[in-house]
């Protein structure tokens, strides 16, 4: 048997972090045992679906390299195939037209209530002797069996069954002829013979109803897993609060490597030993899905800060630099008017927990003047402030060896002389050459700046500080 999973998305907003796992597990899924991985959209909401939303779907799957084999499938497009089925299932008795008002429908509901009951239409149309009653407008509910049990094997949760009692005769489509979700679904899992279906928990109600209906069409009831979902820290859902991004493509932007979301998000939830790294194929081999966790996973941005900074320093420096030179473009920075962008990486690659944090951390290799703001070096200067830097920058300017071991030298000995402590003097030079407080070793700063351009800032630093009130 082929496995044939599937990731259906609703374009109804932005692709979230959990239908991201979700996604990676069903293609993970395809990919162990040679399978094939279906992007399907499901866009029968009219109303909600929307362009930019599908597109920035396609865009985030593209990015993590979670690559389908076909499609991209959207329902919008097979609206005559469901026809073609809801027709059957209404000439075979499958299915009836149900013409109860609104009103109808609220008061039952409304009853049931009162009496304690969960509300469920009452099958009043089913009974019905005239099949079809012009000018009335109406949906298709499907004939649920009214008696017995369905059940189904989670392949993460176990047995799962529901009595046919509690599911009611489900609205298989609207009264404007569009198909909903549970009937749609079916249709294409079994048109695109899906052997596994692997989505989030909020669906486990769904499965019932949905095995019914291709109980009731003869065709083959495809495995189920139910994922779990993903919490806060305070075992809440996860909301835009908690990680102040919600769709994928801002991970990206953010600077977050695609490596580092893929394994981090494939440990939430599954876990092979106490194995931390997985390389993508790695997980082509391990991927189980009896491993998966059944209960919830809790989101941890600092599990996925540290990941990313792993396969900052891991991964091949040219690649690294690829994706960088987008971040310096987005600020305006030419690369090659500063320091070797495989330098930069080596130096910055281990303070920095994403590509936007290395950007951001080291312009002043690439700017020519520094906006230098005061009130940051203020506490670190003293009366002798100026008077240090000055004997520095002599020490500087005779130097000869602009070499990372000798500026070190130079530095020490600038201290031993003048007898103050050394991240006093560190501080002014950093702040003099970068305008930052803190930053890599001064003296990898100062020989990657190169001699001409630190000395050129120590002077533009000393003309400008002695205007600043000390
Ligand atoms: N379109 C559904 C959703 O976005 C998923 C349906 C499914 O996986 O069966 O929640």
């Amino acid at each position: 048997m082929t496995i044939r999973t599937r990731f259906s998305p609703s374009p109804t907003g932005n692709l979230h972090i959990g239908s991201i796992r979700t996604a990676l597990y069903s293609w993970l899924f395809a990919k162990r045992f040679n399978g094939t991985f279906i992007l399907r959209i499901e866009d029968t909401d009219l109303k909600r679906s929307t362009m930019n939303s599908t597109q920035s779907i396609i865009h985030g799957l593209q990015w993590l390299g979670l690559n389908w084999d076909e499609g991209p499938y959207f329902q919008s497009k097979r609206l005559n195939r469901y026809q073609q089925i809801i027709d059957f299932m209404l000439n075979n008795d499958i299915a009836y037209k149900c013409y109860c008002s609104i009103d109808r429908l609220t008061y039952l509901r409304k009853i049931q209530l009162n009496q304690g009951l969960k509300p469920r239409y009452d099958g009043y149309c089913r009974n019905l002797k005239k099949k079809y009653i012009p000018d009335i407008p109406y949906v298709v509910r499907f004939c649920n069996p009214i008696t017995g049990k369905i059940s189904f094997n989670d392949q993460i949760r176990g047995n799962i069954t529901y009595n046919n009692e509690e599911l009611d005769d489900l609205i298989i489509q609207r009264s404007n002829g569009i198909p909903t979700y549970n009937f749609a679904v079916v249709i294409d899992d079994s048109d695109m013979n899906i052997t596994h279906v692997i989505r989030g928990e909020d669906h486990i109600s769904n499965t019932p109803r949905q095995i019914n209906i291709l109980k009731a069409l003869g065709k083959k009831v495809p495995t189920y897993a139910h994922v779990s979902m993903i919490l806060n820290t305070n075992r809440e859902k996860l909301s835009k609060r908690d990680i102040k991004v919600n769709d994928i493509l801002e991970f990206k932007s953010l600077g977050y490597l695609p490596e580092a979301i893929i394994n981090y998000l494939v440990r939430l939830g599954w876990s092979h030993g106490n194995q931390e790294i997985f390389s993508i194929d790695e997980l082509k081999q391990l991927f189980s899905l009896d491993k998966i966790n059944k209960s919830s996973s809790i989101f941890n941005i600092k599990k996925l800060l540290w990941l990313n900074n792993y396969y900052i320093n891991k991964l091949s420096k040219n690649y690294i630099s690829n994706l960088l030179s987008d971040y310096f473009n987005k600020e305006h920075l030419n690369v090659k008017l500063g320091l070797n962008i495989i330098d930069l990486i080596n130096i910055m690659g281990p303070r920095c927990n994403t590509l936007k944090e290395i950007v951001d951390e080291s312009k002043y290799f690439y700017i020519e003047d520094i906006d230098y703001d005061f009130s940051q070096i203020k506490p670190y200067l003293f009366n002798n402030s100026i008077f240090i830097l000055k004997v520095i920058q002599k020490k500087f300017e005779s130097t000869i060896n602009w070499n990372i071991k000798n500026l070190l030298e130079v530095i020490k000995s600038c201290v031993t002389e003048l007898q103050v402590p050394f991240h006093q003097v560190g501080v002014l030079i950093r702040f003099a050459i970068t305008g930052k407080i803190s930053t890599p070793g001064i003296n990898f700063v100062l020989y990657y700046l190169g001699k001409n351009k630190s000395l050129l800032r120590i002077r533009t630093f000393l003309s400008k500080i002695s205007d600043y009130s000390i």
